[in-house]
């Protein structure tokens, strides 16, 4: 007997999922009001491709960064590109900046941009392999009011968004004037107690620093509240940027915690940093977004200095807190109308229909392809509608149509190009 062949099951890769349709009118809101929100603040929608030279990122993001070292997935092509999927969207905004001539015109320019990052980490509740980020640059401008406008956006963000147990941590990283003297204190610290830290701060110490103070493990905590802080390390500019953006803050009202333990994972920032975590009893913060100042990427790229400052915030994360802490949102369309048809010539009238009403504004549900008109009723009587328009064999010929009140059960036969007006009468009533 021949052997039967396995039908291989396919499944998406590893940390990577199907957003379904379930959960559409969560992202929709999320990036509906994102959106909104940044054309309110004058920011202009950018696209750029999801893959880009992986020099970009080596250079732009960082290689001792744990997104650009050990996340990146680099793509294969049969010329041997050096290329790879972006697992961050600044340095891809920032080349777009460059190349399209942006520079020359009045700044700051503002953009924001959504969509699919990607990142080979361990995948657990709220990290995936493809995640989602909603982002906004701001380029050309130094002025501390920007960076409190991003921190701005992301407060009344997660307030339309229902959110409202988000803490915003903030710090100073300083610029290269002042971060060598922070860096070599903060050096000299950690390298007193090298024979306590955990293996990973080991490696940072050699490698980067800074991260030190990323550090979760439990050991190494009593070292790093002891560590010293940058903000104690500011040059005059640094120092007085830092104030004035605070100050900014509290002018707006917005509450922040200060906190000289925020490095953030990348290697552009300076000055200003932030994040915005979730706080829940009983569990870890979790961070839905971060961002921060960026002066010196552009020159890095090889472009001329300019300042700049942005942030990003989680998509998938915050569906997930939206559908946990039941915000509501608004499902799908809302139907007026049911059309139910009966018979060929009634399916073909009522495709007509529909499109004649779609046009006019009434939204219509139907179910074109069943022929029982008891499964189409009760379909009409699920979703609530006020009347169901019924076109048999008969309302085809005539060029008739059955308006049935869903309530009462009166039922009226009207012509059919008199129906739009007598369904905006009743409607009005
Ligand atoms: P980052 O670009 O690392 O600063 O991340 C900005 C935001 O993106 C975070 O605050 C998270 O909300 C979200 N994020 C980062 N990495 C992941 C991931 N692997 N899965 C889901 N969301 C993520």
């Amino acid at each position: 007997m021949p052997k039967k062949k396995l039908q291989k099951e396919f499944q998406s890769p590893k940390g990577m999922r199907d957003l379904l349709p379930q959960d559409a009118a969560f992202w929709d809101k999320v990036i509906n009001v994102g959106q909104e929100l940044a054309q309110d603040y004058g920011f202009q929608k950018i696209e750029t491709p999801l893959i880009e030279d992986a020099e970009l990122f080596i250079r732009g993001t960082g290689e001792t960064t744990d997104i650009v070292s050990k996340q990146m997935y680099f793509v294969k092509t049969a010329g041997n590109a050096n290329l790879a999927l972006r697992p961050e969207g600044t340095p891809g905004v920032a080349r777009a900046y460059m190349e399209n001539g942006m520079a020359s015109l009045a700044q700051p320019i503002k953009l924001f941009y959504y969509g699919p990052m990607f990142r080979h980490e361990q995948p657990q509740a709220g990290r995936w392999r493809q995640l989602y980020q909603f982002g906004l640059e701001i380029f050309g401008d130094g002025s501390a009011v920007l960076d409190a406008q991003t921190i701005q956006f992301c407060f009344h963000l997660f307030r339309q968004l229902g959110l409202k147990k988000v803490n915003i941590q903030i710090n100073s990283l300083g610029c290269p004037q002042c971060r060598p003297a922070y860096r070599r204190a903060l050096l000299d610290y950690y390298r007193h107690r090298k024979e306590k830290l955990c293996p990973d701060c080991k490696r940072r110490l050699k490698e980067n620093p800074l991260r030190l103070l990323d550090c979760k493990e439990e050991k190494c905590q009593p070292i790093k509240t002891q560590a010293p802080a940058s903000v104690d390390h500011l040059c005059d500019d640094c120092r007085k940027h830092f104030k004035e953006v605070l100050e900014f803050l509290d002018e707006l009202e917005i509450p922040y915690f200060l906190n000289s333990a925020l490095v953030r994972g990348l290697d552009y920032y300076t000055k200003t940093i932030f994040e915005v975590f979730w706080d829940e009893e009983g569990a870890s913060p979790m961070a839905l977004a971060g961002g921060g100042r960026y002066d010196n990427l552009i020159k890095d790229l090889g472009g001329k200095p300019t300042p700049a400052v942005g942030m990003a915030f989680g998509l998938d994360r915050i569906v997930d807190l939206m559908k946990k802490e039941q915000v509501k949102v608004a499902q799908g369309p809302n139907f007026k109308v049911f059309l139910v048809q009966l018979g060929a010539a009634g399916r073909k009238k009522c495709l007509k229909l529909f499109e004649k009403l779609h046009q006019a504004g009434i939204l219509a549900a139907e179910s074109m392809s069943r022929d029982s008109i008891k499964a189409q009723m009760k379909s009409a009587d699920r979703l609530g509608v006020k009347f169901a328009l019924i076109l048999g064999q008969q309302e085809a010929l005539d060029n008739t149509v059955i308006i049935r009140d869903m309530q009462s059960g009166v039922q009226e036969t009207v012509p059919q190009d008199k129906v739009v007006d007598e369904l905006k009468k009743r409607f009005k009533k």
